[in-house]
């Protein structure tokens, strides 16, 4: 069997509240697979109904191939490593680990065995007699990992389980569970709202807002192509300026944008952008730079309201001349270095941007549901 998860039809109630809406989705064997989204959109409800924990109201969840339904959670080969981890505090390290062999019979020197292999792996040689409160909480995530890989799951399920590490050893074990991830070839399942994480561990991210997704893509195609005003709020930063189609060229669109004037960006969905759509043009804080006030192609003029150091970048906050919009523009530390003397607030500032790195959405696509939410 591989560790393939197909999604068909599915839909999950609870009583009139519709938790997840039909979902059809394949998640490849091998697959480092995200579900990300905010609190409340149905990711814990998704990886339950995989791991059987839930029953779907309608449709199926297939797993290599093989369809799960009455196949309960002890039969399917899924483990799941949650938020808190729920390992056994006083029991020793191996012990731990090697609690899913001893439950399913497997003798005692063979699951000594693979519970040294396990910890080699997860890079904690030496600590197999220790118990679990003597370690740290790097330590004890990596034992969660190497208990749930001991029952050779082909399929690990992941609840946000680096949100209680701080920040440094949650970057760290980022590219440790990815290395492990790589290592075993176990496709991983994993949830968050983290964006941060999602995107620097995914070979692809399923966006999720109120028990639907919004898209499905590898990580920079989420960034620089968002299919959703949602997802274009949601992942990474954006300024969103409102629009008026002028007219469609290829993938360029010409928009109008009234007291800003005109304006072009890339298309960001087929369907709604004809002449004379209300739109919304995103562009990232980072692809927004000071020009000369007669640059060639499309610019944005105003004010530098403040100015925020924040290490390898300076944020400037501008008002944009002839509307009460602000935009939030990035400037790396080479483009800071230049202008940072005319940079202070009052200053008169013209922007120009690539078009090619934007998204123009139809403003009405039902999608724009406020991120922050
Ligand atoms: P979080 O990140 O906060 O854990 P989530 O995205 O994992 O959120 P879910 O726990 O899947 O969200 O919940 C999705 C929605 O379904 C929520 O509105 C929640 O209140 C509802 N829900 C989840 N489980 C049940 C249940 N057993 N009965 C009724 N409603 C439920």
């Amino acid at each position: 069997m591989d560790g393939s998860v197909r999604l068909e039809e599915l839909v999950m109630r609870f009583g009139d509240f519709t938790a997840i809406e039909r979902t059809s989705l394949t998640i490849e064997s091998g697959e480092f697979f995200s579900f990300l989204g905010p609190s409340g959109c149905g990711k814990t409800t998704l990886l339950n109904l995989i791991s059987g924990f839930l029953t779907p109201s309608e449709g199926q969840v297939f797993i290599g191939g093989e369809p799960m339904a009455g196949v309960p959670v002890n039969r399917r080969p899924t483990a799941m490593i949650f938020q808190n981890l729920a390992l056994f505090p006083l029991m020793s390290v191996f012990d731990n680990i090697e609690f899913g062999l001893e439950v399913r019979g497997v003798d005692r020197k063979t699951r000594r065995a693979t519970a040294e292999h396990l910890l080699a792996l997860v890079a904690l040689e030496g600590v197999g007699e220790r118990r679990v409160t003597e370690l740290s909480g790097g330590q004890r995530q990596r034992v969660a990992i190497a208990r749930a890989l001991a029952v050779e799951p082909r399929v690990l399920l992941l609840d946000e389980p680096l949100s209680a590490l701080d920040l440094k050893l949650r970057q760290h074990m980022r590219s440790e569970l990815k290395a492990i991830q790589r290592k075993t070839g176990i496709t991983f399942i994993y949830i968050t709202h983290d964006q941060g994480e999602a995107l620097t561990m995914s070979d692809r991210v399923a966006v999720m807002s109120a028990g639907r997704i919004q898209q499905v893509a590898d990580p920079m195609t989420l960034y620089r192509r968002p299919a959703t005003g949602f997802v274009a709020a949601f992942v990474g930063e954006n300024n969103r300026i409102e629009a008026k189609v002028i007219e469609r060229l290829g993938e360029r669109v010409r928009l109008d944008a009234g007291a800003l004037g005109e304006l072009e960006g890339h298309v960001g969905k087929e369907a709604g952008l004809g002449g004379g759509a209300l739109v919304s043009l995103y562009v990232r804080p980072e692809q927004l730079r000071p020009v000369s006030a007669g640059a060639s192609g499309p610019t944005l003029a105003g004010r530098v309201e403040a100015v925020h150091f924040e290490g390898a970048a300076l944020m400037v906050q501008v008002g944009l001349d002839g509307s009460g919009e602000r935009l939030r523009v990035q400037l790396g530390s080479e483009v800071s270095r230049t202008f940072a003397d005319g940079l202070a607030p009052g200053v008169s500032l013209t922007l120009g941007y690539d078009p090619a790195e934007t998204v123009v959405l139809p403003r009405d696509d039902g999608s724009l549901v406020d991120a922050a939410t």
